[in-house]
């Protein structure tokens, strides 16, 4: 989908500056620091300045578009993807509970660690709820 349209849909102001900071990100297989991001910037010729280029970041964070991760080092920004589901089930009374997938944080850090992109991961989650914590 292009992100102009996106945009519209969301009620963001369309501007050059957004879009070429997205398809930079899109673009990228790992995440990317503002600074990564303007320099890709100066080498497309689009002159941001870094403070534009970081208020942008914000935007996007905000607007839910992208997700900031931080590892050491810079905050590194990624494509907020469609999130797949856990579930979580107590182990007293087994009822379930669907979580956000907590990986991507990691998978960045297993990248910048040891270069390696995961495909798939598997976590089993087991815990007690609020109720049964309540009635013990
Ligand atoms: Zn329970
Ligand atoms: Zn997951």
């Amino acid at each position: 989908m292009s992100w102009e349209i996106y945009f519209r849909e969301n009620g963001i102001r369309v501007t050059v500056g957004r879009i070429s900071i997205l398809n930079i990100i899109e673009a990228s297989e790992k995440g990317l620091s503002a600074e990564n991001i303007y320099d890709e910037c100066k080498k497309q010729n689009n002159n941001l300045n870094l403070s534009t280029v970081y208020r942008t970041l914000e935007l996007l964070e905000e607007k839910d578009v992208i997700k900031k991760i931080s590892i050491d080092g810079p905050s590194l920004y990624i494509l907020k993807r469609e999130n797949h589901k856990h579930i979580l089930e107590c182990d007293v009374c087994h009822k379930c509970v669907e979580i956000p997938c907590p990986m991507e944080e990691i998978e960045e850090a297993i990248k910048a660690k040891v270069g390696f992109s995961l495909t798939q991961h598997k976590l089993e989650l087991n815990g007690i709820c609020d109720q049964c914590k309540k009635n013990k």
